[in-house]
């Protein structure tokens, strides 16, 4: 079976106010979307229930992060069973900025992927090297360590309930994209990683989606590549070229 294209907004901290976030909503609203791609878009957590409630029933929202427990002593946090709870379908886990400003490790990232899918919820599951890493020749051992801890608390069956965003992290928001090759290389790699790693199948059915820099001017191309399933943007999802790079494709 085909890979169904996905395209998710990430606004991060941003925009400031919920009237902006509406507005950005409402141009979702008012656009004709490829209806053959799955969009998803992560707002801050406290905007997450508002703008479901405004937004087309096609567009889904995702939390951009979730700690693994249930319930309990831990202020600050949201856990997986309260997105579901909330009816909130998907979380970002493993974001670069998570890892490095928030100091996730690859394992933290596993338990709370194991988390995020005993609640019920899909994962956008970000990897990605640095520019030092790849400058290394490092990229595929980077992304296969970020890999392997999640790998060993999936069953097989649960990576139907994964979309893996390839992130070079020198790519995002510095407006420095991946080449189509080099997303390509690194998407096939990921694939054959998981090929040898859990099955074959989950290889084949496994989105990989690009971020980084994904911009409507370099969306078309990048959408060719046989391994890219889709985008993960930041800074264009608050735009109106959003909606360009949803239909990508066309
Ligand atoms: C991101 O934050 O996941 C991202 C890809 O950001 P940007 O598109 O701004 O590079």
């Amino acid at each position: 079976m085909p890979r169904q294209f996905f395209v998710g907004g990430n606004f991060k901290m941003n925009p400031a106010t919920r009237d902006a976030k509406v507005a950005l909503a409402k141009t979702l609203n008012d656009a004709t979307l490829d209806d053959s791609v799955e969009v998803v878009i992560a707002p801050p957590s406290i905007y997450l229930i508002p703008l479901q409630e405004v937004l087309r029933k096609d567009v889904k929202v995702s939390a951009q992060n979730c700690y693994f427990k249930t319930s309990g002593a831990f202020t600050g946090e949201i856990s997986p069973s309260m997105l579901a709870d909330s009816r909130i379908p998907y979380v970002i886990l493993g974001h670069s900025e998570r890892r490095t400003l928030f100091h996730e490790t690859s394992v933290d990232v596993a338990q709370k992927t194991r988390a995020a899918i005993d609640a019920g919820l899909s994962v956008i599951l970000c990897v990605g090297e640095t520019l030092a890493q790849r400058e290394a020749g490092e990229t595929a051992k980077v992304v296969q360590e970020q890999l392997d801890p999640v790998i060993a608390a999936l069953k097989p069956q649960e990576w139907s309930k994964i979309v893996i965003a390839y992130e070079p992290v020198w790519a995002i928001g510095t407006g420095k994209v991946a080449t189509s090759a080099q997303a390509q290389e690194a998407h096939a790699d990921i694939r054959t990683y998981l090929s040898s790693n859990v099955s074959s199948e989950v290889a084949e059915s496994t989105r990989i989606i690009y971020g980084g820099s994904v911009t409507a001017s370099n969306c078309k191309e990048l959408s060719q590549q046989p391994d890219v399933d889709g985008f993960l943007v930041g800074g264009a999802s608050l735009k109106p070229e959003f909606v360009n790079i949803i239909n990508a494709k066309q």
